[in-house]
């Protein structure tokens, strides 16, 4: 049984986060939302979510690049909830550049949100879940995780990582009640693959819509933008009891991207 469940998911104030947050929260779970942006709407969102669901939902603006407010969130919702039993491991952010011109810092940020902060968020919430015999770690990779493109060297180093993670976690876990997996989505229009879109076109010397046809979603055999609420059904689904023998494993979500 999922309702009634303590979920926190990193990077939810947005686009793929915030879907699997609403998912999670229909099917009856306590929410900790997280993320940076516009307060009134981040709170508008929060009690969105509670009065459509009937759930309890929470938020925290815990930075994801600094391990002390990651514990902290943690602390929070255990405090607050009662117990962690979830984990959605999704805050990410992107930069497209030709590696011989990739600012350190950016890859310092992006190693930072998308690799150690699961790492740190994992690290304070596995061994309550452990102690009860029931949690669920997962992890928003990337086709990325799988396969490489260029111009994107943090993102796919990164997104590896976390399979990397998920796989030695699972095992760690194996045999507490605990799951650990990847999810692994091709393209999904958000603002994050919004945002590349004119720096690829840059990088590549190539128009926009060029991107759009040629570099996104020619990746893509179903030729189509991979939908939130596909992978918000995958979320909850792991989260089911029908899933728990699935641990370890990266699950690409990506419209046929990996297959070729
Ligand atoms: P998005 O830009 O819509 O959302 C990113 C979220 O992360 C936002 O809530 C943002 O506030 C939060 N965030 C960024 N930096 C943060 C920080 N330092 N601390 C806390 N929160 C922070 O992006 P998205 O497309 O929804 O991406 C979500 C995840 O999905 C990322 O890990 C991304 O790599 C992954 N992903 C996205 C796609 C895609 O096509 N959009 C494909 C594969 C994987």
């Amino acid at each position: 049984m999922t309702a009634g469940k303590n979920a926190i998911v990193t990077g939810s104030t947005s686009g793929i986060g915030l879907g699997i947050a609403d998912g999670l929260a229909a099917a009856g779970m306590n929410v900790v939302l997280n993320g940076f942006g516009d307060a009134g709407e981040i709170e508008a969102t929060r009690q969105r979510l509670a009065e459509t669901h009937g759930v309890t939902t929470l938020y925290s603006g815990a930075d994801m690049t600094k391990p002390a407010e990651i514990e902290a969130l943690a602390q929070m919702a255990r405090e607050e909830l009662g117990s962690v039993d979830v984990i959605v491991n999704n805050a990410g952010i992107q930069h497209v550049e030709a590696i011989e011109d990739f600012p350190a810092e950016k890859w310092d940020a992006i190693i930072a949100i998308n690799l150690s902060s699961a790492f740190h968020l994992t690290r304070a919430t596995i061994g309550d879940m452990k102690a009860r015999g029931w949690g669920r770690i997962i992890n928003v990779a990337s086709a990325h995780g799988l396969v490489a493109s260029p111009y994107k060297s943090a993102y796919v180093a990164a997104k590896h990582g976390v399979i990397g993670l998920t796989k030695t976690v699972a095992l760690e876990a194996a045999e507490s009640g605990v799951t650990v997996n990847a999810i692994c989505p091709g393209y999904v229009k958000t603002p994050l693959v919004e945002k590349q879109i004119p720096d690829t076109a840059r990088a590549r010397g190539i128009t926009e819509e060029e991107v759009v046809r040629d570099v996104l979603l020619a990746a893509q055999p179903t030729k189509r933008f991979v939908d939130v609420d596909e992978l918000a059904g995958l979320a909850v689904f792991l989260c089911s009891d029908a899933a728990a023998s699935i641990t370890g494993t990266a699950l690409p979500v990506d419209g046929g991207w990996v297959a070729q």
